[in-house]
């Protein structure tokens, strides 16, 4: 169920631009507006969960889609065999600023461990 005041809910909806990189039925990638690495992608499922914990008592093999997509994607991208980052930000302390789930799929450089 789209939320109205939910960015990413309009960007599945096409209601607001997106560089979209992969489709399926119930999942959705496209470049980060603000990318961190030369491979930056947002994967979400199109229905609305707040975070990875909502995904993830979905219970309905949404989950395991949005990393088959995730995975699908960073080999479009060319980043599987070098090696990519799968970031989902969830609770207070995480940063997360866009309350529709996204798992981050960084690659294309090295990334630095521990993040910030
Ligand atoms: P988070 O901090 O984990 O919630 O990440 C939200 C991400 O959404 C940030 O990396 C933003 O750059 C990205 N973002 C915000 N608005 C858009 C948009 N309209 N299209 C694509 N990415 C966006
Ligand atoms: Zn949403």
């Amino acid at each position: 169920m789209a939320v109205t005041d939910c960015l990413f809910c309009k960007i599945v909806a096409k209601d607001i631009p997106a560089t979209i990189v992969h489709e399926t039925d119930r999942t959705l990638a496209f470049r980060d507006l603000n990318p961190q690495a030369p491979t930056h992608v947002l994967v979400i499922p199109k229905g609305h969960y707040e975070n990875a914990a909502a995904l993830a008592a979905a219970d309905d093999g949404l989950a395991d889609e949005v990393l088959t997509t995730a995975h699908a994607v960073a080999v479009q991208e060319g980043v599987a065999d070098s090696g990519y980052r799968l970031v989902f930000n969830t609770g207070p302390q995480s940063g997360q600023t866009v309350f529709h789930v996204h798992g981050h799929l960084l690659g294309g450089r090295d990334l630095l461990w521990p993040p910030g």
